[in-house]
């Protein structure tokens, strides 16, 4: 079977050349006459794989010498709670922005835990915009502000990063990591699940600057706390030894293409070969604001959500797969991670605008 082109929110389409590899390395990796997935993570040939996928995202998001890079389990939902296990240790607060589904669901879990404030929202607009914010927004005695940067399901991006003064910032960037240069010392913790732009599911990337490791909870579980990971490489316990391995060769191939740089020109194109025809048509309807687009999940409709399910059906049996919306939003949603190639935006918009005209005047 011929592979389809993928426009799934995650997990999500591998680039061709990553799958390969994988394949050629599953059953024997290198010299070691067995496969990763079977052999001891404390290893020559594992230690090998954590440090240089370690070795690679600090290249690839230029990450700087005093921040640790962890692997973790549980994807980014761990994190909503490792975050305030480990860093609500001051005041008790911590000051949450909320821009959709993830920002929400991670406020939730930080409440378990102490005092969440939501700064600033757009629940009121169904998240079709991000919240603009002041430093005037954070309280002052906050333990660190969250934010999520792209918003996976209603397809929007903060165009701005948060002043915050001196609050450390932590942000949620699970379905735009690697997607385009970021400056990281603006920031106190980075992470992200891998499954959209950075591997595969079963690990969490965390960036969390030094001096905001070491003074967890007592209660934290050992698998969440910050400082027994940084201690051991990320290896307190057996870590999700493919999910890393997959990681790497994601950052290796992405390094290859000439950096992130050369992603988000690719990433930009794309995204402006689809809300460049949006903007010239009057059959689907973005709901996003212009300045809140992301570059990555693409949100569109049309009038009539019975419309809405035929496109998706047709667009699958033209080899275009996944294109339906969450549901929190309906419609349809096109996820165009590092991974997509060009030619499938241009498939899609060209079967877009044929559905358009076979639609038009019903
Ligand atoms: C997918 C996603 C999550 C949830 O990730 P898991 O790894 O499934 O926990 C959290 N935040 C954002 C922005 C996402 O896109």
């Amino acid at each position: 079977m011929e592979r389809v082109y993928n426009f799934s929110a995650g997990p999500s389409t591998l680039p061709l050349e990553v799958l390969q590899k994988a394949q050629a390395d599953l059953v024997c990796y290198g010299n070691s006459g067995m496969s990763i997935m079977e052999m001891s993570h404390r290893s020559a040939d594992f230690e090998a794989v954590r440090a240089g996928a370690e070795d690679a995202i600090r290249r690839l998001l230029n990450v700087p010498d005093n921040y640790k890079v962890l692997f973790m389990h549980g994807g980014a939902t761990a994190q909503f709670a490792a975050i305030p296990l480990n860093l609500m240790n001051g005041s008790g607060k911590a000051d949450y922005v909320l821009s959709g589904v993830f920002s929400k669901k991670a406020s939730v879990e930080a409440k378990k835990y102490g005092d969440v404030a939501i700064a600033a929202s757009s629940a009121g607009a169904n998240f079709a915009f991000v919240p603009a914010t002041t430093r005037e927004s954070f309280r002052p005695d906050a333990d660190y502000v969250h934010i999520c940067f792209n918003n996976t399901i209603f397809g929007t991006r903060f165009p701005y990063i948060p002043d915050t003064g001196d609050i450390p910032l932590v942000a949620d960037m699970s379905s735009c990591i690697a997607s385009e240069p970021i400056d990281v010392s603006k920031f106190g913790v980075i992470y992200a699940g891998a499954q959209k732009n950075f591997g595969i599911a079963g690990v969490g990337i965390v960036i969390i600057r030094e001096d905001l490791i070491g003074n967890a909870r007592e209660a934290t579980p050992a698998i969440l706390n910050y400082q027994l990971m940084a201690e051991n490489d990320s290896m307190y316990n057996t870590p999700p030894c493919w999910a890393m391995y997959m990681t790497k060769l994601v950052c290796d191939w992405l390094i290859e293409k000439g950096g992130l740089e050369a992603a988000k020109q690719r990433n930009e194109e794309k995204a402006a070969l689809l809300y460049d025809y949006l903007d010239h048509q009057d059959f689907y309807i973005a709901p996003v604001d212009q300045a809140s687009r992301s570059i990555m999940n693409v949100v569109f409709r049309t009038e009539d959500p019975e419309l809405d399910k035929l496109f998706v059906s047709e667009a699958a049996k033209a080899g275009l797969k996944s294109l339906k919306g969450h549901k929190a939003v309906g419609g349809i949603r096109a996820s165009i991670y590092n991974a997509m190639p060009r030619e499938g935006v241009e498939k899609l918009v060209a079967f877009m605008k044929q559905f358009a005209a076979d639609h038009q005047s019903k």
